[in-house]
């Protein structure tokens, strides 16, 4: 027998549920498959940075593989709709009896999957798995069977169902029977790729889990003081690893556990697990409402804001030229190295929407083309979260001043200078507000003045959202 994983979102040999699944018959012939959709990707508005990086992790996938005495075959097709014939013909040619993969919860991904089951018909087995996820998407509901709107009562139901089992990890296979010539070098994706500082992602499975496990040793602990402060280096990194699964969850969770037991009870190491569970929650979402995934808001009358549509302000927005400080270093932090700080998202999301008024998919599609750990339910549960359009979202009338959101978060602008050297010279006090510091020594900056004024923006957001309420 011949079986066939299908290699997706989940770059990686250890805790891969499918690809164990596939190896459990020690006779049988296991083949991988990879297959690039450059159209859809750029449906998808792929970064270049997170094309670099499945690349990447694609190339040290088939070794990992090769060494197991698994091939690696890697395929380009246009977009998702060339799957079905595509993967129909693969297993014709290969004999395939099988087929094992790991579910994506996107809506098209969906459809793409449901496409290619049909397409194989009885001639193959298929077998999809929830490894992306703790929990599987459905299964963490209400008393009324339904899924949670508000994260807390999620968030409790959820560890209270880790309590009653925890989902383990599979082993990576054993290494198989079979020798096999050393894996092809990899031909180039038709897609745009952007070079990744390794130094803050570096490639790898291993690598990955090393830096999973010095974190879960002690930054963790820290993590509850430390998260806020883009400053400093307090949080995991490992969204990108996540997003496109050289690491799992579950991985995450067996890692958090064994260095703090108590994380499940409310100890250290909770808030993290909090995150995971962000994570989780997002993606039941996207199953549960696949509305979202098709750029629509989860609560319906946010659709009737009137936006503005001022071209020179997003540009201002997008090359970190607003004139708010901490607002620019993050996106110059986004531009140029594919990641944001948590915070700085927040900061950023609420300034694009609540105080240029501008459309929230255009912020969630520019982050999408710019970011390494780009996921669609976690951007669109955090754009929709900042744009009070989602559920759980902050109110409407809650609105971040930029101006604060770096006093407190940055206090002394050492974030900010990092990121704009164009105010290393600005004192402390000012660092927040240079344009103040520069009229009163008289001084012409190479830095914009603020292109909004807060509070007027502020009223404006306001009723521009009480209208939409209204009609
Ligand atoms: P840590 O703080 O160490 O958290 C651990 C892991 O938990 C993360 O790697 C991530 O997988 C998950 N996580 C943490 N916070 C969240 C959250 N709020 N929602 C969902 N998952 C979370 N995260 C993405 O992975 N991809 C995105 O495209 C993305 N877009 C975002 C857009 C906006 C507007 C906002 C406000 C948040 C977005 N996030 C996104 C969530 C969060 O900002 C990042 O996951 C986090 O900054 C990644 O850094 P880290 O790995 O050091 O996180």
């Amino acid at each position: 027998t011949t079986h066939l994983v299908w290699f997706r979102n989940d770059l990686r040999v250890n805790d891969n549920l499918a690809l164990a699944a596939a190896c459990r018959d020690p006779h049988a012939r296991v083949v991988g498959l990879f297959i690039a959709t450059p159209g859809q990707w750029r449906q998808h508005d792929m970064a270049p940075r997170q094309a670099e990086f499945i690349w990447q992790h694609v190339q040290s996938l088939s070794h990992a593989l090769a060494q197991r005495g698994i091939e690696l075959r890697v395929h380009e097709v246009a977009d998702f709709n060339a799957c079905a014939e595509y993967l129909k013909s693969f297993c014709e040619q290969q004999h395939i009896d099988a087929l094992f993969y790991n579910y994506q919860y996107e809506l098209n991904e969906r459809q793409r999957d449901a496409a290619v089951e049909k397409a194989l018909g009885r001639d193959v087995v298929c077998q999809g798995f929830d490894d992306s996820v703790l929990l599987p998407p459905g299964s963490v509901t209400t008393g009324n069977h339904e899924m949670y709107k508000v994260f807390t009562p999620f968030s409790k139901a959820f560890i209270k169902r880790l309590h009653e089992g925890l989902p383990e990890c599979v082993p990576a296979p054993k290494a198989r029977e079979i020798t096999l010539p050393e894996p092809e070098i990899l031909r180039e994706f038709d897609y745009s790729r952007q070079p990744i500082d390794e130094s803050l992602f570096p490639i790898g499975e291993q690598q990955a889990i090393n830096q999973l496990r010095q974190f879960c040793r002690q930054p963790v602990a820290d993590y509850e003081q430390q998260r806020d402060f883009p400053a400093i280096d307090g949080t995991s990194r490992l969204s990108a690893y996540l997003a496109t699964g050289v690491l799992s969850p579950r991985q995450c969770l067996h890692r958090l556990l064994k260095e703090h037991p108590q994380a499940l009870e409310g100890g250290s190491g909770s808030i993290w697990l909090n995150e995971l569970i962000w994570r989780e929650f997002y993606r039941h979402l996207l199953v549960a409402y696949p509305k979202l995934c098709r750029h629509q808001p989860f609560i319906s009358w946010t659709d009737n804001v009137v936006w503005r549509q001022d071209e020179s302000q997003f540009l201002a927005w997008q090359q970190g030229k607003t004139g708010f400080p901490i607002v620019d270093a993050a996106m110059r932090q986004l531009n140029t190295t594919g990641w944001m700080h948590n915070r700085l998202r927040m900061v950023v999301a609420s300034f694009l929407v609540k105080d240029l008024l501008c459309d929230w998919r255009r912020g969630e599609r520019y982050f999408m083309s710019q970011l390494i750990d780009g996921d669609l339910a976690a951007n669109n549960g955090g754009w929709q979260w900042a744009a009070s359009t989602g559920t759980d979202a902050a109110p409407y009338f809650r609105i971040f001043n930029p101006t604060t959101q770096g006093e407190r978060f940055d206090a002394q602008g050492e974030f900010i200078r990092r990121w704009l050297p164009e105010l290393t010279d600005v004192p402390d006090k000012y660092i927040h507000t240079p344009w103040v510091w520069a009229e009163k020594q008289q001084l012409k900056l190479d830095y914009p003045r603020p292109i909004v004024e807060h509070k007027q923006a502020r009223i404006a957001t306001l009723a521009a959202y009480e209208a939409a309420r209204k009609s």
